[in-house]
């Protein structure tokens, strides 16, 4: 399974920065990642494994320069788990299959769900739909 990765091959597989967030909890400062203010239709998928995590179907504005979803693909396809670090109660999310970090999941959201998963771009990767 990918998340029993050791550490040097993770190491390999992910660029220095990439590492840092999957795999060591890091935060991509706001603005600054390359899908916050991406608007095409497709699949945004898990940068450390390929599994597929959310659609861009579910994505929206936040305005908060991270790359914002009502919801995952599916329940497996993320898991998530409360985080207490930095002195906040946050939830975090992480890839259902490799573990990899993407951002926290928080219960402002504007739509139905009430949910916004505020995620890292580049825990991300993107594969537009055809
Ligand atoms: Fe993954």
């Amino acid at each position: 399974m990918e998340s029993e990765l050791s550490k040097d091959k993770w190491k390999k597989k992910l660029t220095k920065e990439q590492y840092r967030v999957l795999r060591k909890k890091g935060t991509e400062p706001a603005f600054t990642g390359k899908f916050w203010n991406h608007h095409e239709k497709g699949v945004y998928k898990c940068a450390g494994c390929g599994t597929p995590l959310f659609s861009s179907e579910e994505k929206f504005d936040s305005g908060t320069g991270w790359p914002s979803f009502d919801r995952s693909m599916d329940d497996a396809s993320v898991k998530e788990k409360p985080d207490t670090s930095h002195g906040m109660i946050r939830t975090e999310v992480l890839c259902g299959k490799c573990g990899g970090h993407l951002g926290h999941v928080f219960d402002d959201g504007p739509k139905s769900t009430g949910c916004r998963y505020c995620i890292n771009s580049i825990s991300l990767d993107f594969e537009p739909k055809m």
